[in-house]
């Protein structure tokens, strides 16, 4: 695949000045970060060319370079970084570029030049946790484990190595700014040893390498309302990842689904059941139990004379209806067995039966017949 322009890749002009080429590459790092893209290539192969172009251009050297080049410029060994997937080369090069972008050595105050880029806000997450339809109808608290990246402890989120202070940068004075004489011109740009920060931290924290934040299990307890659907989103603000050195944390979404039930199929509060019952409980009538969620039984009344797939209603016996005091019902639907391996006493009863079977005993199949009779005399 032929490398596209990195200007074009930043959706800038080619004159554009660092400020112009640093936002829009920040507003793009953002938008495609792997953190908020999990699992889509497309956005992590963007993310990538997005980084390597803003890594030459940020760089003046490199970038006359490509001015004048193009990508042959880097070819043989440049500063240009190909191949595909995530490496850990890769990786590093990005940490470099956020830390130029978004990083800030040191907690505040100072010569510190703008106070917006320097702290991260931490990603979301997103948890997936499966529960029973018991645990839903009982409502209940899960603990859960969750891989994400918490506050260091050792220098409580700042990134400083405890005891250690900041000093100011030695290249520019604390002023964020360097000059050089290109030629006729004195050029001023962002001191490439504080990234224009002015100051600099005196050692990083070793537990996290300057990040504020490594990663960690956190254990969470979560509170599943009675009634929760399949597909609820469960959101838990600041629980998501820390922020890098002390920028605000993200939230931890928990997307909950409900195991298949053996027995009752759901919708809302209503549940439903399908019972299979004899040929002649169905004619005589009759009575039986099935159970319920939360360990308790119910009488189903079954009517004499009930038809293949006749429902009955037990009321309040279906799902609580989540933050509320409703409660749905139960549906048993009646499926009728027909006796199969008759004995040969059964079979003459049977024979019996149908001699005496009259319109009266089978309403909805004389009809039928007695329509079918009318056509073909017709
Ligand atoms: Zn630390
Ligand atoms: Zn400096």
């Amino acid at each position: 695949m032929a490398k596209r322009d990195f200007y074009e890749v930043l959706g800038c002009q080619k004159g554009a000045d660092d400020g112009a080429l640093k936002s829009a590459y920040r507003k793009l790092a953002m938008q495609f970060h792997p953190d908020r893209n999990p699992g889509n290539e497309e956005a992590e192969h963007k993310f990538k060319e997005i980084n390597e172009a803003y890594d030459t251009l940020k760089d003046p050297q490199k970038r006359a370079a490509y001015d004048r080049f193009g990508h042959a410029a880097f070819e043989n060994g440049g500063g240009a970084r190909g191949g595909p997937g995530f490496g850990p080369e890769f990786a590093s090069s990005m940490s470099d570029i956020f830390e130029d972008i978004f990083g800030d050595f040191m907690g505040g105050g100072g010569g510190r030049r703008s106070s917006g880029a320097s702290r991260m806000r931490g990603s979301d997450l997103r948890y997936n946790l499966e529960i029973t339809l018991e645990e839903s109808f009982e409502g209940r608290t899960v603990e859960i484990d969750v891989p994400t990246l918490a506050t260091c402890e050792t220098c409580d989120g700042a990134g400083a190595k405890p005891g250690t202070g900041t000093h100011t940068c030695r290249q520019c004075n604390g002023h964020g700014k360097v000059r050089a004489a290109q030629g006729f011109f004195t050029i001023e740009r962002t001191c490439p040893v504080c990234q224009g920060r002015g100051q600099m931290m005196d050692q990083p924290c070793t537990d996290c390498g300057g990040q504020g934040r490594h990663q960690q299990n956190r254990k969470l307890s979560v509170d599943v309302p009675q009634g929760i659907e399949d597909g609820t989103r469960i959101r838990l603000a600041n629980e998501g990842e820390a922020g890098v050195r002390g920028g605000p944390p993200g939230d931890l979404y928990i997307f909950v689904s409900i195991k298949p039930h053996q027995l009752f199929q759901r919708d809302g509060a209503d549940l439903f059941a399908r019972v299979p019952i004899s040929m002649t409980t169905a004619a005589l009538g009759g009575e039986f139990e099935v159970p319920t969620l939360g360990n308790a039984r119910a009488k189903v009344k079954v009517p004499a004379g009930t038809q293949p797939g006749q429902r009955v209603r037990l009321k309040g016996k279906g799902m609580p209806v989540l933050r509320s005091k409703d409660v749905g019902d139960l549906y048993v639907q009646l499926d009728i067995e027909t006796p199969q391996n008759l004995s040969r006493k059964q079979r003459e009863l049977l024979e019996e039966f149908a001699r005496l079977e009259t319109g009266e005993t089978s309403p909805t199949s004389d009809g039928f017949f007695d329509k079918l009779k009318k056509m073909f005399e017709a």
